[in-house]
């Protein structure tokens, strides 16, 4: 299953973090990942999806969640990163996923196609989008337990690495992974999890990311208890 994937994953940023006496840590990295990967898929089934809007609107709102799973991750390892690279690490990952999801499911022309039809239309979007964004956050989580993985074992600080160099080697690491692969599976993943009601209760799941800090927020709140900033 999807969630031994990523336990397998933690493990190895462990062992490449020599931390491998913390045997609880890969599981809480995988808590993480799947705790904002369903934030991701409650904001998309939340979402009207308007007729014709593409998968580019639900990739922003996940390079959201995304943004705030790699900052609760660097918290848990103590990584230090600046919340602006950790951003545009985010989003470069997110836009590269996002060119290998859209090609394999071609999910922006579907979904267009499909919210015309009314009602049942805009269900189908929803789940077509909800689908999209677990498979592309879930993945982003591994992209970036690999990535820590590599930089840590090739004796590299990520916190003295500058946000392109850290986007070029994300781009290797997606090179070396079979990308495509990993995004059907947790499109399985998703279904199956969708199946089980995993999802019914979404709206009470909902939470948003912090624009300015990253932190995790119920979807009503609009103050950021962390910091204080406005929340749209
Ligand atoms: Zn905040």
């Amino acid at each position: 299953m999807f969630e031994s994937k990523l336990i397998k994953a933690g493990t190895q940023l462990m062992k490449a973090m020599d931390k491998t006496t913390s045997k609880h840590l890969p599981y809480k990295l995988a808590e993480i990942i799947k705790f904002h990967t369903k934030g991701a898929v409650a904001s998309a089934l939340a979402s009207a999806w308007l007729p014709g809007v593409g998968s580019g609107a639900a990739l922003v709102a996940c390079a959201g969640f995304t943004w705030g799973m790699y900052l609760r991750i660097n918290k848990e390892l103590h990584i230090s990163l600046s919340s602006n690279i950790v951003k545009t690490l985010a989003g470069g990952i997110i836009t590269n996923l996002g060119a290998y999801a859209v090609s394999m499911v071609a999910g922006a022309a579907l979904s267009g196609v499909i919210s015309f039809i009314p009602i049942i239309g805009s269900i189908g979007a929803s789940a077509i989008m909800a689908g999209l964004c677990y498979a592309v956050t879930i993945v982003s989580g591994i992209v970036y337990l690999n990535l820590m993985t590599a930089l840590f074992k090739a004796g590299r600080n990520p916190g003295n690495l500058s946000a392109s160099e850290l986007k070029d080697c994300a781009t290797e690491i997606m090179d070396e992974m079979n990308i495509s692969e990993l995004l059907d599976e947790a499109k399985e993943a998703f279904s199956a999890a969708k199946e089980a009601g995993e999802f019914d209760d979404a709206e009470e799941d909902s939470f948003k990311i912090c624009e300015k800090c990253g932190e995790a927020v119920d979807a009503d709140k609009r103050i950021c208890p962390s910091c204080g900033a406005r929340l749209k």
